[in-house]
């Protein structure tokens, strides 16, 4: 069992599934959606997420992809494709134990900002994984 929430603690979930495709994602949406210079990410199948307090509010961020974040305090929590329908994405960090899902690679690193240096030896791809480039 995964748990985890926002910040002020308004919205919680709970997750019955072990996390797949985690990732550091460097794409431009997601580090303005979260004011950062990249933002870690896993999957899990969208049936396996619970919300037990709250609820997030979502917004269109793309024509494909839905985000969503606390209404209270801002924290971004999910990401949803509908190219990938199988995977609800949740930000690595807003895990209460964010080492259950520790990245292992990093997405979209043809947009990383160029003071942010990968030092960490892990595969970095140019876009997604699945495009293998
Ligand atoms: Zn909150
Ligand atoms: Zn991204």
């Amino acid at each position: 069992m995964l748990r985890g929430g926002c910040f002020c603690r308004a919205v919680r979930y709970e997750i019955d599934a072990e996390p797949t495709n985690q990732t550091i994602c460097h794409c431009t949406m997601c580090r303005h959606a979260a004011g950062a210079q990249a933002v870690a990410w896993f999957s899990v199948p969208p049936d396996a997420v619970r919300f037990v307090a709250g609820e997030p509010r979502r917004y269109k961020s793309s024509e494909h992809a839905t985000r969503s974040f606390c209404p209270e305090c801002g924290t971004t929590l999910t990401y949803q494709s509908t190219h990938t329908p199988g995977d609800l994405d949740i930000t690595t960090c807003s895990l209460d134990e964010p080492d259950k899902a520790t990245p292992v690679d990093h997405t979209f690193v043809r947009s990383k900002l160029s003071w942010v240096t990968i030092a960490d030896g892990l595969p970095a791809y140019p876009g997604t994984r699945r495009d293998g480039i």
